[in-house]
């Protein structure tokens, strides 16, 4: 008997703004795109706050919303949305061979890599025990637990600033952690921080031990200069110092650099493996913004469609 697998002409991973753009185009151009979501359907914008500079919304959206409206377009065309994740992959022939949630394969004639990237973790060994218990890597998510109370947030990104403002109206007072004097935050996140009267600024710190008995109790710091020890009583920390590109997945099957970003050819979505095409976060460490995401999603829906029709 032989086995039957599931076949289609484009595969999408990812449901992010580069995912979803790639499956409203594949589908608009009749390729019946299937696109597997993923373990955070939406995608990291779904655990933002506002989204203010995203073309099209004068007044600004909910991250959640607008990845709704994402979706919602993209199954109007017909794209077949699932909830699900993609566990294994092999690259090596056409068409390629994915398998989902461990069970069901698939055989996809393009592939379209839309995986994103996740929060990175300071690497404390305590930041693991306290995780989910006072350790956090999503203000928006988390930080209502906190309201009235004290907690600290690591970082000097646009995601800090961002992250320490909201939890400003939260909380009673956000102490913002960041290794350097200089944010590297825009200036106008900056503004921000700096007209926030409850954020206290500790720059030149660094984080060197969570305390408390179940829950995060403390936060001891480090003067990054003179070796100083501070002991702030925090119920709360939030960690925002980037993200890690979501490539595990094809690592060893296409040239990645060496934090993990998949490589396209410059100006085009195209990977190292003919056929298969990587959009968004995945592949940009630059401008990781969902609007030029969603422009690299438009782009592999492109790319596929004009390497699938060059196959016939
Ligand atoms: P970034 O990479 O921009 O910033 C990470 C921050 O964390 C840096 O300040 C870095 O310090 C610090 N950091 C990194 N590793 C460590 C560590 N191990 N210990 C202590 N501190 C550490 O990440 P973001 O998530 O802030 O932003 C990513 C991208 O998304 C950026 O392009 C940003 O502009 C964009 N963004 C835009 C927003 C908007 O427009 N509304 C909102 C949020 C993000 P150092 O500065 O010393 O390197």
């Amino acid at each position: 008997m032989t086995e039957e697998f599931e076949k289609t002409k484009v595969l999408i991973i990812g449901s992010g703004p580069a995912g979803y753009t790639a499956a409203i185009y594949t589908a608009r151009a009749d390729l019946k795109p299937l696109l597997y979501q993923g373990m955070q359907p939406g995608g990291q914008l779904t655990i933002t706050t506002d989204v203010e500079n995203f073309p099209g919304y004068p007044e600004g959206i909910g991250g959640f919303e607008m990845m709704e409206d994402l979706r919602k377009q993209a199954e109007r065309f017909g794209a077949d949305i699932r909830w699900g994740e993609i566990t294994s992959i092999d690259l090596s022939e056409r068409p390629f061979k994915v398998v989902a949630d461990g069970t069901k394969t698939i055989l996809a004639d393009a592939l379209i890599i839309a995986t994103g990237a996740s929060a990175r973790w300071l690497g404390l060994e305590t930041e693991e025990k306290y995780r989910g218990f006072g350790v956090s890597a999503c203000a928006t998510c988390d930080g209502f637990f906190y309201k009235g109370k004290e907690v600290a947030i690591i970082g000097g990104g646009d995601s800090a600033a961002e992250e320490a403002t909201y939890l400003a109206k939260l909380c009673s007072k956000v102490y913002m952690i960041h290794r350097r004097t200089e944010l590297r935050a825009s200036k106008a996140m900056q503004n921000k921080v700096f007209g926030t009267p409850n954020i206290e600024r500790l720059f030149g710190y660094v984080p060197v031990e969570i305390t408390g008995e179940k829950n995060v109790e403390g936060l001891i710091i480090k003067n990054v200069d003179t070796g100083e020890l501070l002991n702030l009583a925090i119920s709360g920390l939030f960690v925002a110092i980037g993200h890690s590109p979501n490539s595990a997945l094809f690592k060893g099957q296409l040239d990645m650099d060496e934090s993990g970003y998949v490589i396209t050819v410059p100006g085009t979505t195209q990977t190292s493996v003919k056929g298969v095409f990587a959009a968004g976060d995945v592949q940009d460490k630059v401008y990781r913004q969902a609007t030029t995401a969603a422009g690299s999603g438009c782009m592999a829906a492109i790319e596929a469609e004009r390497f699938l029709s060059s196959q016939h």
